[in-house]
């Protein structure tokens, strides 16, 4: 028996601490995620979801939200609503109906009133005084409108195996009036299926649903592919696309979980999410856009090194070799270097590809030529998050000089946590940063009666 819970952004902790208490005593994915995000909606210190969301240009806060359930793929969900208090309660009702489940404007408001759901303001007042500033520096200066925005994605997994997902938004600060991003949109914005898994999205809604990439991340999870697999297949490639077309992708970040409980994410920016199974406290991580891991780091370090070694030996300085191996060094830094489209290679002066250019400088150079295979190699498992591949190589390298054979015996000290690593794209680098100011900031906040409170007054402070 598996029970988990992922939420994005860390905002989804405050929801998911208590929803686990649920799923741990037996509750259901359907009842736990709509406790999740309506804990998530009413606190008024969050300023991309519910209550204290901010609004749009007029001034007013409108949500959009949706829930589905893997088990039946019943589905509701509200946009560009007014005064809905819990968004994510009305589109739970409206996965209900037999017909009208997306609602929007006042449709929405209209129904949760009649079926006796809370109406209320969602602008609180600092939200207002955000509204006022932002008004008066977009009259004055040229900035992006659009600074502000979160979703909160949830996705739940219960002890019989049911999966349920869902989400919450007051969109993009500025918004023009009636403006929906993808949280409403199944399929892009979010998908479930429980014989399979689930996933969502957060970031910018113009660009998430340009393609129905949940969808398809689930999809991906059915073949066999682990989480991270099947959103690197979906979500990579396609921002790659948008950039080769000239489109300039904005944020995109996913979490998908597998019904065995496996999970994954995929981001082009920094990005946050907590995550909570079985009984183990829930987890706030930090991911990192196509997160080298920092392992990979200590490789490239150590082939660099054995590259100015080489270098160091050329005596002619005008040399093919030297100069394919001085000002190209970025190349040998490349997962997959390219070995089909000719550049035209100054000081050369001939075309080659990225991988012809990179033989020139090896293979005179056989320490070099290995390290750079090693490095390749556990690149390439690393990426495909290949365990038992990446086991292999560190296992049984053969030493082929110095600042390599260094780097592979800290890997193989540190054996398993790589090994872990290489089942996640996230890069612990930044962790330890925050951990320092965590540790700063409960020194300077000692005397709060609890966590909560201690946030609320930095939430307060930074306001
Ligand atoms: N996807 C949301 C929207 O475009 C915003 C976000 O998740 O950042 O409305």
């Amino acid at each position: 028996m598996t029970i988990a819970m992922i939420g994005t952004w860390r905002m989804a902790e405050t929801g998911i601490t208590p929803a686990m208490a649920e799923l741990r005593a037996g509750g259901s994915a359907r009842d736990a995620l709509v406790t999740a995000i309506k804990a998530v909606e009413d606190y008024p210190y969050y300023q991309s979801v519910g209550y204290g969301g901010l609004p749009n240009a007029a001034g007013v806060v409108e949500t959009d939200a949706a829930y589905m359930d893997g088990d039946t793929f019943r589905l509701g969900a509200i946009a560009g609503a007014r005064d809905i208090a819990n968004p994510i309660a009305v589109a739970q009702a409206l996965s209900q109906e037999p017909a009208n489940n997306l609602l929007v404007g006042t449709g929405a408001t209209e129904y949760a009133s009649t079926r006796g759901f809370e109406l209320k303001n969602m602008l609180t007042e600092r939200a207002g005084q955000k509204w006022e500033q932002k008004r008066q520096e977009l009259a004055s200066k040229n900035l992006n409108p659009y600074d502000g925005h979160d979703t909160v994605g949830m996705v739940a997994l219960d002890a019989q195996s049911r999966m349920t997902v869902g989400t919450s938004t007051s969109g993009l600060f500025m918004k023009r009036t009636g403006r929906v991003g993808d949280s409403p949109l199944p399929g892009a914005g979010y998908y479930v299926d429980s014989t399979i898994g689930v996933a969502t999205a957060t970031g910018m809604g113009e660009d998430l649903m340009k393609a129905s990439l949940s969808y398809e991340t689930v999809r991906l999870m059915g073949t066999g592919l682990s989480a991270s697999e099947a959103l690197r297949q979906a979500v990579y490639p396609f921002i790659d696309r948008l950039t080769k077309i000239g489109q300039h992708p904005r944020e995109f970040s996913y979490v998908a979980l597998r019904q065995d409980g496996d999970w994954g994410i995929a981001t082009n920016v920094e990005f946050t999410f907590a995550v909570a199974q079985d009984d183990g406290a829930t987890q706030i991580y930090i991911a990192q856009p196509n997160g080298d891991q920092p392992d990979i780091q200590l490789l490239g370090r150590a082939m660099d090194q054995m590259r100015v070694q080489a270098l160091r030996q050329i005596k002619d300085k005008h040399s093919q070799v030297y100069k394919a191996l001085k000002p190209n060094w970025k190349i040998y830094h490349k997962a997959d270097p390219d070995a089909k489209t000719k550049h035209y290679r100054f000081g050369i002066n001939e075309s080659l590809t990225d991988q012809e250019l990179i033989d020139i400088g090896i293979t005179p150079f056989p320490n070099l030529h290995n390290a750079y295979e090693t490095y390749i190699d556990i690149h390439d498992a690393l990426l495909n998050s290949q365990t038992e591949r990446l086991s292999n190589l560190i296992k049984t390298y053969r030493s082929c000089g110095e600042p390599m054979d260094i780097a592979i015996a800290t890997l193989r000290k540190n054996l398993k946590g790589v090994l872990n690593a290489s089942q996640t794209r996230l890069s612990n680098g930044p962790l330890e940063g925050i951990n320092r100011k965590i540790k700063a900031l409960k020194r300077s906040c000692y005397g709060f009666a609890n966590q909560e409170r201690m946030f609320e007054r930095i939430y307060q402070l930074i306001a």
